[in-house]
């Protein structure tokens, strides 16, 4: 062992003395620290059920499942992005990590919610098949309130998981739009429409993208989002996102009845 990984370890040691590892969800003790989620907070993860549309992600009814399965709505009026998958369910500890990372600058919170992302890109994506990643961009006022965009953080962490390199600053959010929590979708459509920019199209003409963003309710932002990177050249665009806030009847049965905490999701608005 050399002098430097010696001296590694013993920092290692006496950090783990002073600040134990404790899981990014909850803050219980973890054996260590590359567990990230402890045991009981992976038992209580809700997973979106299969089947599920192979466009937008939500879970079908099992008694109605096609023998294509793409729901109603994707078969009516496809959506601009390829397919769209959703890590868990927007509810328990996820959902209390996700509002101390987003609003309450809890930075630690990040390789845990960050590994959710990567445990879905591995299930539902592939490298071989994307060429760049884009980060659900915030409105520059917002970026300067908030200091940081925490989708760009999880789209790090994604694109070292991954090796696709992560593009920032292409697309961007011109319009500041209000807070989507509670509006109708009609309302949110409305509301979103035409508020993302194009910095660069030469970056994204032909490519496969990686859209990530990290909550969605009616996918209406992860829809204008991915419309402006295809009216700009974008070869196909594929979304992942850490959570779905529940709209579905299917999953207010599994997730039940426990996410009214009157803090909005708008993802990385
Ligand atoms: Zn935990
Ligand atoms: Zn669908």
């Amino acid at each position: 062992m050399s002098l430097l990984s010696a001296a590694q370890c013993i920092i290692e040691d006496i950090s783990a003395v002073f600040f134990p590892p404790s899981c990014g969800l909850c803050d219980q003790p973890v054996r260590d620290r590359d567990s990230m989620i402890c045991g009981a907070c992976w038992d209580c993860l809700i997973s979106l059920p299969e089947p599920m549309c192979e466009i937008c992600g939500m879970p079908l009814s099992a008694e109605v499942t096609p023998v294509t399965p793409v729901c109603g709505v994707c078969l009516s009026a496809p959506p601009p992005y390829r397919k769209a998958r959703f890590g868990v369910v927007y509810a328990g500890n996820v959902r209390h990590a996700l509002i101390g990372f987003k609003y309450y600058g809890q930075i630690h919170r990040r390789a845990a919610l960050a590994r959710l992302v990567t445990e879905t890109f591995d299930h539902h994506f592939s490298a071989d098949n994307t060429d760049v990643i884009i980060p659900m961009p915030m409105h520059p006022r917002r970026l300067i309130q908030r200091g940081f965009n925490q989708v760009v953080l999880l789209g790090e962490s994604l694109a070292r998981h991954t090796g696709i390199s992560m593009c920032r600053n292409v697309l961007t959010k011109i319009r500041d739009t209000p807070p989507q929590v509670g509006l109708p979708r009609a309302q949110r459509v409305k509301n979103i429409k035409g508020s993302f920019g194009i910095n660069g199209n030469e970056r994204i003409r032909g490519k496969r993208v990686l859209l990530v963003d990290d909550v969605s309710t009616t996918g209406s932002t992860i829809s204008e989002a991915s419309k402006t990177l295809m009216h700009s050249g974008a070869g196909s665009v594929e979304v992942i996102v850490l959570a779905l806030r529940t709209q579905n009847a299917i999953l207010e049965d599994v997730s039940g009845k426990e996410q009214s905490d009157g803090i909005d999701d708008t993802g990385g608005l």
